[in-house]
């Protein structure tokens, strides 16, 4: 890669975790900063290999510092590479993965979203604007959003393409709708070399167990009730973990300042089947199926088109959705003492969302 040392926010959670593990392996000069909240979300846990490999007693290439992104003391000082940042370089390329993440935890307060993914990401940019103006170097702000941004589809719509406007539903896809705007606003208005990805439904290792495929993972393992919400026949575009950390290295790499990429995994699956895989995965019997009333506002479907990111980028998913899902199975399996911990937070917001 061209970059030497990259500032990843949001490093803990679970892409921005997969993320920095495969950034590290792919380039052996590069370093990394994880600046990280360490939220209910965020677990040092989903790095412990990472810091006995990379870390600071071994090879200086990763070092955590827990602080906020609305901090932007602390933030300036880490783009200068000072604070405990890793290598003692400046920052040549900002990451940005850190978020309020869940839609229901949105809908039940959202204000949270709009402190974190927009005033938040509104400091960060402020933050590298007044570095890069005291001290001009190679630089790139790679802001990772999500195709909710786009909206919901209808049964033969054809899929979101970059150049749609935003229609955000939910007050998590609002918010990330702003914060892609701000990203915009501070490339057009200072110049910041900024690119936004857009990407799809995520699963894989290290997922906090409220988001859909692990919680049905966790809950079938001890034989709990499955929640579907409404029908079941919400569809989402499903893509593993290190497929969308692929295409932000791409992104990263070969993509155009001032430009968004859609990234997806091109597996369109409605809920109800995707809950069916992981039963037959684990052996467990449909009756743990329980529908639950609809999550307001639900999105009915969404689909990626990502010719721009393959024609730009030469990029594309390579993990079928069969393997995906047998690998995150087989890693849930293995994890119960990563879960486990982590049970009494998912099960008290559930125990708020899902309601027969
Ligand atoms: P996550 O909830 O697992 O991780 C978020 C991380 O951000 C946590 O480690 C948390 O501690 C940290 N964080 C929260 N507020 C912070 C703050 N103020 N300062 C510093 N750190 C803070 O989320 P995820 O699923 O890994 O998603 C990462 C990013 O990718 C988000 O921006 C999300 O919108 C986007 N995204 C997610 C998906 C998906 O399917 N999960 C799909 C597309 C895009």
């Amino acid at each position: 890669m061209s970059y030497r040392h990259l500032l990843v926010t949001g490093g803990a959670g679970f892409i921005g975790s997969n993320f920095i593990r495969l950034a590290l392996a792919r380039d052996a000069g590069l370093s990394i900063t994880n600046l990280d909240l360490l939220t209910y979300s965020g677990n040092e846990k989903n790095l412990e290999d990472v810091v006995a490999q990379y870390g600071p007693a071994a090879a200086q290439r990763y070092r955590f510092v827990r602080g906020d992104i609305g901090d932007e003391i602390l933030v300036r000082a880490l783009l200068r590479g000072e604070r405990g940042a890793a290598g003692g370089l400046p920052v040549d390329a900002v990451v940005h993965f850190a978020a309020e993440s869940h839609v229901d935890r949105s809908i039940l307060g959202p204000l949270k979203f709009v402190e974190t993914n927009v005033t938040g990401t509104t400091v960060l940019l402020e933050a590298c604007r007044q570095d890069l103006d005291t001290n001009p170097r190679a630089f790139r702000f790679l802001h990772v959003s999500t195709d909710e941004v786009y909206g919901s589809l209808g049964p033969d719509e054809p899929a979101f393409v970059e150049t749609l406007p935003l229609r955000p539903n939910s007050p998590y896809a609002a918010s990330k709708a702003s914060s892609d705007l701000m990203v915009r606003a501070y490339h057009e208005t200072f110049g910041l070399p900024a690119l936004i990805t857009r990407c799809s439904n995520n699963y894989g290792p290290y997922q906090f167990p409220e988001k859909l495929i692990p919680l049905m993972i966790t809950r079938a393992m001890r034989d709990g009730p499955l929640p579907i919400y409404g029908d079941g026949l919400n569809v989402r575009d499903w893509i593993f973990v290190d497929d969308h950390c692929d295409g932000i290295l791409a992104v990263l790499e070969r993509g155009t300042d001032g430009r968004s990429y859609n990234l997806g995994g091109e597996n369109e699956v409605s809920n109800l089947s995707i809950v069916g895989q992981l039963l037959t995965a684990l052996g467990k019997p449909e009756s743990l199926m329980t529908y639950v009333t609809d999550r307001l506002g639900h999105d009915r479907r969404y689909a990626m088109d990502i010719r721009r990111a393959r024609a730009e980028l030469h990029w594309s998913p390579v993990t079928s959705l069969d393997s995906g899902l047998a690998r995150t199975v087989a890693w849930y399996r293995a994890n119960a003492d990563w879960w486990l911990p982590l049970l009494a937070e998912s099960e008290r917001v559930a125990t708020q969302l899902y309601k027969s």
